[in-house]
């Protein structure tokens, strides 16, 4: 069987250079996160805020932690003095809390809005309108310490790579539209988060600049 290090240079070869690789490591621990830092992984993805805190005072500090989860308001502030991007930032109160702490913590915090482009109604995130309201508001012009540098979004849970590839292309499209209305003349703006184990292939032909791949690296994860 192949190693966590095997499974991650494999991916990573295949890769275009403008894709960066998010080792999704969440329910997997510090030793094995280390197997892939030690050929070079510098970037990890985690879920949950506690979990992701432990991590960070374990492991090497030149690792750059994303979180992808659902995040809580009150759990803000366990990963606010260290993160270095938030994938699933999916409604105004969620924005101005993490702007709060990021202003006690003296950063700047950069996040993704997270768009619910898939069917499932499980999955959180915001429609397009609500995004588009959002980001049009006077409010979020006040929230100096947060950085907002692209959108993510996850596509249906499907074998029909069809409709994976129709949601990752909408969803492209309408990264388009908001880069040209809101951030014309800010280089930051500049992430699309698309893509895991089941699908990165077809994110990165739709136009992903970050895939977040987990078990396709770790193995399947064993929930607690
Ligand atoms: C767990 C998770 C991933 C990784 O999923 P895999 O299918 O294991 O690659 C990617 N994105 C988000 C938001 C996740 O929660």
């Amino acid at each position: 069987m192949a190693t966590v290090a095997q499974n991650l240079l494999s991916i990573k070869k295949d890769l275009p250079i403008h894709v960066k690789l998010i080792a999704v490591s969440k329910f997997h621990e510090a030793p094995v996160i280390l197997e892939t830092y030690n050929v070079g992984q510098r970037i990890f993805g985690e879920s949950k805020a506690q979990e992701l805190q432990q991590k960070h005072n374990q492991l090497p500090k030149d690792i750059e932690w994303h979180f992808i989860g659902h995040l809580q308001t009150n759990k803000i502030k366990y990963i606010a003095p260290f993160i270095s991007l938030i994938h699933s930032i999916d409604s105004f109160k969620l924005l101005e809390a993490v702007n709060k702490e990021a202003v006690k913590n003296n950063r700047i915090i950069p996040c993704l809005l997270q768009l619910h482009i898939a069917e499932e109604e499980t999955k959180f995130g915001l429609s397009f309108e609500e995004c588009w309201e959002l980001l049009s508001s006077n409010e979020i012009k006040e929230l100096g310490n947060v950085s907002i540098n692209g959108l993510m979004g996850m596509a249906t849970n499907t074998d029909d790579n069809e409709q994976i590839q129709k949601e990752y292309r909408q969803l492209k499209q309408f990264f388009a539209e908001v880069k040209k209305e809101f951030f014309a003349n800010d280089d930051k703006f500049a992430e699309l988060s698309m893509g895991m184990s089941d699908d990165y292939p077809i994110a990165i032909e739709e136009g992903s600049t970050m895939v977040r791949v987990g078990s396709k690296i770790f193995g399947e994860r064993v929930y607690q």
